[in-house]
């Protein structure tokens, strides 16, 4: 596993790959404040100015967006995998890596989301037992 971690310094909430377990999460668009990232004026349209989100567990940091919410090609729009939280929904605990984009969430040299984790970064387990 070669986990690319970037924003490690930030006030991200996790790992790339770490699974999370939480609800409530920050607003990944508009990083607490309630307002677009551009025009201070405007209502975060992800939180609706709240400065949080709710995403059901298990979920995941956005890998095509980095956990920050924004597209990659215009911060103005909010991220199409996490639809701007910056945290995603995954269907099972038991995940790895996407062998396809290696847990970018996108294509190297393309900035669509990567089809086969569709911009998770992440594929549930083949192998994951069930027993809880
Ligand atoms: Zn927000
Ligand atoms: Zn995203
Ligand atoms: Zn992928």
């Amino acid at each position: 596993m070669d986990w690319n971690i970037i924003d490690v310094k930030s006030k991200i909430v996790g790992q790339k790959g770490e699974v999370l377990t939480k609800t409530v999460y920050r607003c990944g668009f508009c990083e607490q404040t309630g307002h677009m990232p551009s025009r201070k004026l405007a209502k975060c349209p992800v939180c609706l100015g709240d400065g949080s989100v709710t995403v059901t567990p298990p979920a995941v940091i956005c890998a095509y967006c980095n956990g920050k919410g924004s597209s990659p090609i215009n911060r103005d729009i909010t991220c199409i995998v996490c639809r701007g939280k910056g945290i995603v929904s995954i269907i099972s605990k038991d995940i790895e890596m996407c062998p396809t984009c290696k847990g970018r969430g996108r294509k190297s040299g393309s900035e669509l989301s990567c089809l086969t984790c569709k911009g998770k970064g992440v594929i549930p387990s083949e192998q994951g037992d069930e027993n809880d």
